[in-house]
C-alpha cells in the first residue's frame, strides 16, 4: 500500500511541475505562472513592467532583475521578499468578480516596498508598519490612478474597474480622519505620505530615501534624526506640526 501511495504522489508532482509551469522574462521581470492563467500574468507583468519604467524615470533606480510568482493556493495573498527583489501573487482566482483583493493595486504597492527598500533597508528596524504601509499605500495608488489613465479598463485581463474599488478605499480612509473617530495608525501614515508627496513631488522621494541612508537615520533618536531630513527638505510647518503629532506613529523607538 505504501509504496502504491508514493508513486502516486511521484506521478502527481512530475504531471504538475512539467506540464504546467511556465517561466519567461519580459521586460525587466522573469515570471513564473501556469499556463491557464497567462493571460493574467501577462497582465501583471505589463503593469509591473509600467511602474518600473515610473520608477527609473522617478530616480528610484530599481532592481535591473525581479522575480514575479504567480502560485495556485488556497489564499489570496500577495507580498515582496524580506530582503530579495522577489513579488509573489498568491491566489485561488485571479478573476477580479470572485476575490476581493485590488490586484492592479496591489501590485503597484509591492512596487512601492521594492523600491523603499531598495535603497533604505531597515536593519535598525526604526520604521514602523504603519510607515512602511503608508508610502506602499500611497506609490500604489499613484501608480493605479497613471496606468487607468494611460489603458484605461483594458489594463487588466478581463477587464474591471480596480479604479473605482480603490476610490472607496480612499474615501474610507478621508471619512475616519475627518471624523477623528476609530482612526487606524495606518491611515494617519497614509496622511504622512501623501502630504509630503503633495508637497514635494513623488521625484524628490528617491533623494530623501537617499538622505535618510546616507545620513544614517536609525535608533537611537530616530524620530530626531528623521524630522531633520525633512526640515531639510524644506517640507512646510503645517506638515512639520503634522509629523510632530503623529511620529510615534511612524517611527519607532527601540
Ligand atoms: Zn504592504
Amino acid at each position: 500500500m505504501r509504496k502504491v501511495f508514493l508513486s502516486t504522489v511521484l506521478i502527481f508532482s512530475v504531471f504538475y511541475s512539467v506540464a504546467q509551469t511556465e517561466k519567461t522574462k519580459i521586460g525587466h521581470f522573469v515570471i513564473r505562472y501556469d499556463k491557464d492563467v497567462e493571460a493574467y500574468a501577462l497582465s501583471s507583468t505589463h503593469i509591473l513592467n509600467f511602474v518600473w519604467e515610473k520608477l527609473d524615470e522617478l530616480g528610484f533606480k530599481p532592481p535591473k532583475k525581479i522575480k514575479f510568482n504567480l502560485v495556485k493556493s488556497d489564499r489570496n495573498v500577495l507580498f515582496k521578499d524580506r530582503d530579495k527583489p522577489i513579488i509573489t501573487l498568491e491566489y485561488t482566482t485571479l478573476d477580479p468578480s470572485k476575490i476581493s483583493q485590488n490586484l492592479v493595486y496591489g501590485l503597484c504597492h509591492e512596487m512601492g516596498h521594492l523600491c523603499m527598500f531598495n535603497i533604505t533597508p531597515n536593519k535598525n528596524n526604526w520604521m514602523s508598519i504603519a510607515y512602511r504601509e503608508g508610502w506602499a499605500n500611497i506609490f500604489g495608488e499613484s501608480m493605479t490612478t497613471l496606468l487607468y489613465e494611460k489603458y484605461g479598463l483594458d489594463v487588466w485581463h478581463n477587464p474591471y474597474d480596480y479604479l473605482a474599488r480603490l476610490g472607496v478605499y480612499i474615501a474610507m480612509r478621508t471619512q475616519a480622519i475627518e471624523s477623528g473617530e476609530n482612526i487606524h495608525d495606518m491611515f494617519i501614515s497614509d496622511i504622512f505620505w501623501k502630504m509630503l508627496v503633495d508637497e514635494k513631488g513623488l521625484d524628490k522621494i528617491p533623494f530623501f530615501f537617499r538622505q535618510i541612508k546616507s545620513n544614517k537615520v536609525r535608533n537611537p533618536n530616530a524620530d530626531k534624526k528623521f524630522r531633520a531630513e525633512l526640515v531639510k527638505l524644506n517640507v512646510s510647518s503645517d506638515f512639520l506640526n503634522y509629523f510632530d503629532q503623529n511620529k510615534q506613529i511612524m517611527i519607532r523607538h527601540e
